[in-house]
């Protein structure tokens, strides 16, 4: 896993990305909704099985990952 500073969240489903390798694939916007991507987010939120977690449901996540707490 690499640094969290390389790290960008997407304004609409929050889910982490690592910004070298959306470069490399030429990704611009989130590639699980679509969504802005940005690097203003504080928090971080690993979820290894959704269907378990209390977090994942308040936030409304339906996939594992990496996700940011506050996006701005
Ligand atoms: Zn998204």
């Amino acid at each position: 896993m690499s640094d969290v500073k390389n790290l960008v969240a997407c304004k609409e489903c929050k889910m982490l990305f690592d910004n070298e390798a959306l470069k490399q694939s030429g990704q611009s916007s989130c590639p699980q909704c679509g969504g802005q991507l940005t690097k203003d987010w504080q928090g971080y939120l690993a979820v290894v099985d959704f269907e378990k977690s209390e977090i994942a449901k308040t936030m409304g996540i339906s996939k594992n990952g990496k996700y940011a707490l506050k996006v701005r």
